[in-house]
């Protein structure tokens, strides 16, 4: 069915992470949530999508 189109864009590991299209916006979300949750929140961009996700504890 989908013999020439890759299925890797529907299995990347970050596919239920937020994205960000950059840094400052991630960081500023970052912020917020370190706020918020008191938790330890870093921006990083993403090897896979390229875009940027936030990193929470050790959850990378
Ligand atoms: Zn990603």
């Amino acid at each position: 069915m989908d013999e020439d189109k890759s299925e890797f864009e529907d299995v990347l590991p970050c596919a239920d992470k937020l994205a960000f299209d950059t840094k400052k916006e991630a960081q500023a979300t970052a912020t917020t949530a370190q706020y918020q949750n008191g938790a330890e929140v870093k921006p990083y961009k993403c090897s896979y999508c390229h875009l940027w996700h936030l990193s929470t504890n050790y959850d990378v």
